[in-house]
């Protein structure tokens, strides 16, 4: 019932221009299928995934909790998280994709943990909105995961980028993304919105969450009561 109740979604989200991942989908249904609470999970038959389903669900269960406490939302969704193989890495084109609106991730399985970056750009969008900027959309995922990319601690990465002088300005995170490389613009972006959520609660970051680029330092002074520029200086002298 759920898979054709799927299907039914992967139709639409073709109709509507989704991305080719929902055309991959409609002719792929060889998938074992596993459900926990939150979760429908599939995998290949014989997968270093089907292998490793017992330490999977668990990690994103307990993803799924830290990041609704942590956003103070309600989601009632079941998340459909497909594992492909390492080898069909080119059917998704990178290591991980969420298509938010349908509640659905595509990852690669290659045996290590992918941690909750994906999951919460699915719980993000259901519960706040889209993310309007760049910085603010994958800010918030990396800021909800914890650890960058398996076991490195954001807080260490921006020591690093202080020593070395490789600190990129707030207002160049929003009005320019694409001119720095993913892991710096990642972690950096991540940092800052964790900062914010660590400081001044859930519910300010919820309003910066669906701001447009143009309106950001303004709809941030109105929110925060404070100029972007001086939490800026904070920030800043905040990373040790
Ligand atoms: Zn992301």
């Amino acid at each position: 019932m759920k898979r054709w109740f799927f299907l039914v979604l992967g139709l639409i989200g073709v109709s509507s221009g989704c991305t080719r991942l929902a055309c991959t989908f409609q002719n792929d249904l060889d998938w074992k299928l596993q459900q926990s609470e939150h979760f429908i999970f599939y995998f290949r038959a014989n997968s270093l995934a089907e292998r490793d389903i017992h330490r999977i669900i668990p990690e994103k269960e307990t993803g799924f909790h830290t990041i609704i406490n942590r956003l103070n939302v309600h989601f009632n969704g079941v998340i459909h998280y497909y594992m492909y193989n390492p080898e069909e890495r080119g059917q998704i084109g990178a290591d991980g994709h969420a298509n938010a609106a349908f509640e659905t991730v595509y990852e690669i399985y290659s045996g290590y943990l992918t941690g909750c970056h994906e999951t919460a750009h699915v719980i993000a969008q259901q519960t706040i909105g889209s993310g309007k900027t760049q910085m603010m959309l994958e800010g918030l995922a990396v800021a909800l995961a914890g650890p960058y990319r398996g076991n490195n601690l954001i807080s260490e990465m921006m020591s690093d980028y202080k020593r070395s002088n490789r600190l990129i300005p707030v207002h160049e995170l929003i009005a320019n993304p694409g001119k720095y490389d993913e892991g710096p613009f990642y972690v950096q972006g991540g940092s800052f919105v964790n900062y914010l959520l660590e400081k001044y609660g859930s519910d300010k970051i919820k309003r910066l969450y669906t701001t447009n680029r143009d309106e950001f330092a303004a709809v941030f002074g109105t929110v925060y009561s404070i100029d972007l520029n001086q939490v800026e200086i904070e920030y800043f002298q905040n990373i040790k």
